[in-house]
């Protein structure tokens, strides 16, 4: 298999994440206050960018400090420059923080338009996405799964403790296989009701309990499409923010090539040629048709195809 493609969306310069000194309270809070250290705000899922030139969406710590204490924080780690970064929830509205700077215009803009237009610099996008699912994850885990006790944070908002059970509770990441499946020349593609119209995608689903990611490739190929695959090889694999998924991509060999649809999933599914594929990547197709953009793994798994190295 080639080296994947560096691409990626939220694949890029992760961060020094010093998960052993999460514990060291008294490490944290000098990063903390520490003049080098940027905090990325979130009001509720959506991120916060100072709009004096481009995005920014770097707070240093005397500008974060006015959107009032936070309502969660999290150390996300250094970055390359040594800096320190930390997320934040703020408990605030989108039309408070627009005016918290004073001199400087304060924009909301959802994550997923942020990292398709590129609007950061890649590693940002990376921490932002970081960011999205760790918060997502204390706003949805406040109460115990054990006991339905109230939890408390700790390890610098890496895990959740239970204040009556004592049981300990850490961020989940769900495991996604997204699987290019081929016959020859073709691949298969399909499409859901809610894709852009005329979007053609790579299939995909959750791995369920008890599965590998082969059998996980095997099954939803077979229910979404009825299409039997064998052969599975993993290509690449991209954090998906949203909420906390991990995108594994695969191709597959089809050992049989007629499509049933399972239509509560898929509006449309049918193979597409290799010269299909590449006007569809390249906004030439002659019926409209097109493919995800570049920050999505299902681009990369269909360049490759067409570059003829995923096979
Ligand atoms: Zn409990």
């Amino acid at each position: 298999m080639p080296t994947p493609p560096h691409a990626i969306g939220f694949t890029l310069d992760p961060l020094d994440r010093m998960s052993d000194k999460r514990d060291d309270e008294a490490f944290v809070a000098r990063l903390r206050d520490d003049p080098a250290t940027r905090f990325l705000l979130f009001v509720k899922d959506v991120p916060l960018f100072k709009r004096t030139q481009g995005h920014d969406a770097l707070f240093a710590a005397q500008e974060a400090a006015k959107f009032g204490t936070p309502i969660q924080t999290v150390l996300l780690g250094r970055d390359t420059d040594g800096r320190a970064l930390f997320a934040c929830a703020l408990d605030t509205s989108v039309e408070t923080a627009a005016s918290a700077l004073e001199a400087v215009p304060v924009e909301a803009i959802e994550l997923r338009p942020v990292a398709m237009q590129g609007l950061v610099d890649a590693p940002i996008v990376s921490a932002l996405g970081e960011a999205r699912s760790m918060l997502d994850w204390h706003r949805r885990h406040r109460f115990c799964a054990n006991c339905g006790h109230p939890t408390d944070d700790a390890g610098a908002g890496w895990r959740r403790i239970c204040g009556n059970c004592r049981a300990q509770h850490f961020p989940r990441v769900d495991p996604v296989v997204i699987m290019l499946v081929t016959d020859g020349e073709r691949c298969l593609l399909g499409r859901q009701p809610q894709f852009a119209p005329g979007m053609y995608s790579a299939l995909a689903g959750f791995i369920e309990p008890g599965e590998t990611f082969e059998h996980a490739v095997y099954r939803e190929v077979l229910e979404e499409a009825g299409i039997r695959c064998s052969d599975v090889r993993y290509f690449a694999s991209q954090p998906w923010p949203f909420p906390s998924s991990l995108m594994i991509g695969c191709f597959a060999r089809a050992t049989d090539t007629e499509i049933r649809i399972d239509e509560k999933e898929l509006e449309d599914a049918r193979w597409f040629t290799r010269a299909e594929v590449a006007a569809m990547l390249g906004g030439t197709h002659a019926d409209g048709l097109s493919a995800p953009k570049p920050f999505a793994i299902a681009h990369h798994l269909l360049r490759s195809f067409v570059d003829g190295t995923g096979e």
